[in-house]
């Protein structure tokens, strides 16, 4: 049968996103293994896809009668998972992953557009009262005690293209930051798929700190930042001169009026080593009366880059939001600690990372060539589910 099923998914994953070498070989540190990687790794990424993400339903999985239809030779217990992923190394997957990327714009994935965006944001995924791992960071109320320990880390996604891509994701512990994070994650994702992949990064506030935005710069890329009061003076600077006058755009984006004032003569704060800022107001009118505004502030020319295109790029940052953590958190137990170990963590955020942009693939590009629908995410869910317990036909021979 040539539709999606378990096995199909591994066939397109193996020879279509060529990744059966690492599959085979993804960075197994385990001294004298028993269970060959392969197994386990990809039962935890078909678990993923299967919504399936806790160690104890990967292990029911794959002790079930599903098993052989999983294409798992064997099959193992949680605490096996938990002693791989203690001990998998991570690079392996990131480099699997940048190489979808790759092979996603080499393959014309990418609707036709001008501008190919890199959203970054962190997010937090995992709660514990007790300290286990060197990812922990305390949380604390106003009397300084400590409330538990949350696990943080930051995500980049491909977006604006009209197939969002998560690509990769940096964990920051105490002491560490989520922009300091950002850094290397923008740094080692632009390292590995160059520096004409994309054209910009699209950032929340957090983000819009001078060294952030100084490594975008070197890293050839503009950014599109939400302009907020952890930059006062740019702020009140902005908020003096918009809204008024008229608008230097008006536009319908769908049932919305949007209106834009726009100009790059601010000054930058004293950190920044811009000439100028370039800062965006927008005001979009929805037909229910509600109204949505924000400030944003970009290095992208005028002559670059139209107040509408800046809107646009502005609006791709609720993909990492919408696509990236709510998918995860939502369907793929982003927030749950399978095994509290440091390692562990930052591999399940990984693949789970891995398994979306491999479901979309699939899903959005695979299965839809020639005249076939696209299939909803629920669907082929579904779709995955049923076939994976269908009798086996009778043999005929
Ligand atoms: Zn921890």
């Amino acid at each position: 049968m040539n539709g999606p099923t378990p096995r199909h998914l591994l066939h397109y994953v193996t020879r279509r996103l060529r990744l059966r070498r690492y599959l085979q070989d993804p960075g197994d540190g385990r001294p004298q293994p028993q269970i060959p990687p392969q197994g386990l790794l990809w039962a935890l990424l078909v678990g993923q896809i299967l919504r399936q993400s806790s160690f104890h339903a990967v292990e029911a999985l794959v002790r079930s009668a599903a098993r052989r239809r999983l294409s798992i030779p064997a099959p193992f217990s949680d605490d096996a998972l938990g002693y791989f992923t203690e001990r998998l190394d991570p690079g392996p997957t990131r480099q699997a992953l940048l190489s979808l990327l790759r092979g996603a714009k080499r393959n014309k994935a990418f609707d036709d557009c001008r501008w190919i965006g890199l959203a970054i944001d962190g997010t937090g995924a995992g709660w514990r009262t007790h300290q286990g791992c060197s990812l922990c960071r305390p949380r604390r109320n106003a009397q300084k005690q400590i409330l538990g320990y949350q696990h943080s880390f930051v995500m980049i996604s491909v977006v604006g293209t009209g197939l969002s891509l998560p690509c990769d994701g940096e964990p920051y512990g105490p002491g560490d930051s989520e922009y300091a994070a950002g850094q290397r994650l923008l740094r080692r994702v632009i390292g590995s798929v160059g520096k004409r992949f994309a054209q910009y990064v699209v950032v929340d506030g957090a983000f819009a700190t001078a060294p952030f935005l100084h490594t975008a710069g070197e890293l050839g890329l503009r950014v599109v930042a939400r302009l907020k009061d952890n930059l006062p003076e740019l702020l009140a600077a902005a908020q003096q001169r918009f809204p008024s006058g008229p608008p230097a755009t008006v536009f319908q984006q769908g049932p919305d009026r949007v209106e834009i004032w726009d100009a790059e003569d601010f000054d930058p704060w004293e950190a920044l080593h811009w000439e100028t800022v370039r800062v965006f107001f927008y005001r979009q009118h929805k037909p229910d009366g509600t109204v949505v505004e924000a400030y944003w502030l970009t290095n992208f020319a005028s002559s670059t880059a139209g107040p509408r295109s800046l809107f646009r790029m502005a609006k791709s940052r609720w993909e990492i939001e919408n696509q990236g953590f709510n998918e995860a958190k939502s369907r793929h137990g982003l927030e749950h600690i399978c095994h509290h170990h440091a390692n562990s963590l930052l591999i399940g955020w990984l693949l789970t990372i891995l398994s979306l942009t491999i479901e979309r693939l699939y899903r959005l590009r695979y299965l839809r060539r020639g005249t076939h629908p696209i299939r909803s995410s629920a669907e082929l869910f579904l779709i995955l589910w049923v076939n994976l317990f269908r009798p086996c036909s009778a043999d005929s021979s």
